[in-house]
């Protein structure tokens, strides 16, 4: 598996042939070249034990050229500074794609969410929320969920922050509880992207929906909820997995089954109705549409060349590495950048973050007509300048982001 600093580094040379590519001045390179502010905490722990356990956390605020700076907080134990850098770097790049107002910025802790219970998860969050409460603001920065956060993990963050400042202020956070002021559809952005990204992807490579085969790698929100819509849109889903491993079925698996299964015994493994796989032969399994939907460093090198799928819809941040990138491209398989396909949920947390600050409430429906509409010009956008600059979907992508924020930088100008 491929180390956080060279996901950095793959981010980076992303950036640099987009700026090659555009011809950007020295100067503005410069400037995009690193994080306006990185910042790490040690976050004492009471454990449910009584013991004292110290973790660390970071919150990494890359760009605000564009908006306030925005991105999730992952709890996980690979957490690093410099994967946290990376997915800021990379989330700059997804809001400016969406043309939305932000910046971008990333979060994380380094734990084991899994072996921890929900009162330590509080008092873990708290803390956190505690120590960068005076870098994140409505206007400033808006943390949202990310790999093992959730509504719940928004709502103690947005508790404490309220608590600190002495008023509520549901705008400090994405991703909450409807109760508290969260959109309705937030919780399916991301899924709710994937599927129409992929429904794009359909009608420009002429494969229809109907019978398409799709295989999901990742089981939580937005592999779930990609493998759902897409099997509501006609879509075969052959195989999913979690990070226990895999299932693959020569028909069709039930994802609303198989969901279930998972609820009762912790994993979609041994599910009766399919077979186990591992999570490699999952990734090489002969399908249209392949859904990466876990980690980074997915495909690589090592199996690039025995995927058998039409296209690539990136739902996880960065599952490509770059060698990757280069052997789907030269083997004419679609790669749609993460940048774009998983932006749904950035896309809907910048519409709770209008409603919260126009205190106004929009319906599902409105949620998804501009959720769609947004999706879709994006996606015009992308592969008008994959035309233009002949070159690669996510590269493409690149050149979109990449414009948009230098722009911003210049005419902002360097001030004092
Ligand atoms: N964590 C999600 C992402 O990587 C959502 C970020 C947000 O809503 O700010 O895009």
């Amino acid at each position: 598996m491929m180390s956080n600093t060279s996901f950095l580094s793959y981010v980076m040379r992303q950036f640099e042939e987009a700026t090659q590519t555009l011809g950007l001045s020295q100067d503005i390179c410069d400037v995009l070249r690193r994080p306006e502010r990185s910042v790490t905490v040690s976050l004492p722990c009471r454990m449910d034990d009584g013991k004292l356990k110290v973790f660390t956390g970071y919150r990494v605020q890359y760009s605000s050229a564009r908006g306030p700076y925005k991105g999730g907080i992952r709890y996980h134990p690979d957490v690093t500074l410099e994967e946290v850098t990376a997915l800021a770097m990379l989330m700059t790049w997804k809001c400016a794609i969406m043309d939305i107002p932000f910046g971008g910025a990333k979060g994380g802790i380094r734990c084991d969410p899994k072996s921890m219970s929900q009162a330590e998860l509080e008092r873990l969050t708290r803390k956190y929320t505690m120590a960068i409460a005076n870098i994140i603001g409505p206007y400033l920065d808006i943390p949202a969920p990310d790999v093992y956060t959730d509504a719940q993990t928004m709502a103690w963050i947005m508790d404490a922050y309220s608590k600190i400042k002495g008023a509520p202020t549901p705008a400090v956070v994405t991703g909450k509880p409807v109760a508290l002021g969260g959109s309705e559809g937030r919780f399916e952005a991301t899924g709710m992207g994937v599927a129409v990204v992929t429904r794009e992807v359909s009608k420009y490579l002429k494969r229809p929906l109907k019978d398409a085969k799709v295989v999901v790698q990742g089981f939580g929100n937005a592999g779930y909820i990609s493998a759902k819509l897409l099997q509501e849109m006609g879509c075969r889903i052959i195989a999913v997995s979690d990070s226990k491993g895999g299932i693959h079925s020569h028909d069709q698996l039930d994802v609303e089954k198989v969901l279930e299964h998972k609820r009762r015994t912790g994993s979609v493994i041994n599910y009766e109705k399919a077979e186990n796989i591992t999570n490699e032969e999952l990734l090489e399994s002969e399908c249209d549409f392949l859904i990466p939907a876990a980690l980074e460093n997915q495909i690589t090198a090592k199996n690039a060349d025995r995927i058998k799928a039409l296209a690539v819809i990136e739902a996880a941040n960065g599952p490509t590495t770059p060698e990757a990138d280069r052997v789907l491209f030269d083997r004419g398989i679609l790669v749609v950048p993460d940048t774009l396909a998983s932006a749904g949920g950035v896309t809907v947390s910048y519409f709770e973050w209008v409603q919260n600050l126009t205190r106004m409430k929009w319906s599902l429906e409105e949620v998804k007509r501009n959720l769609e509409m947004r999706m879709v010009k994006s996606f015009e956008d992308v592969i008008n300048s994959a035309k233009e600059y002949n070159v690669s979907a996510r590269q493409a992508a690149m050149i979109v982001a990449v414009k948009r924020v230098a722009e911003a930088v210049k005419a902002l100008g360097s001030w004092p």
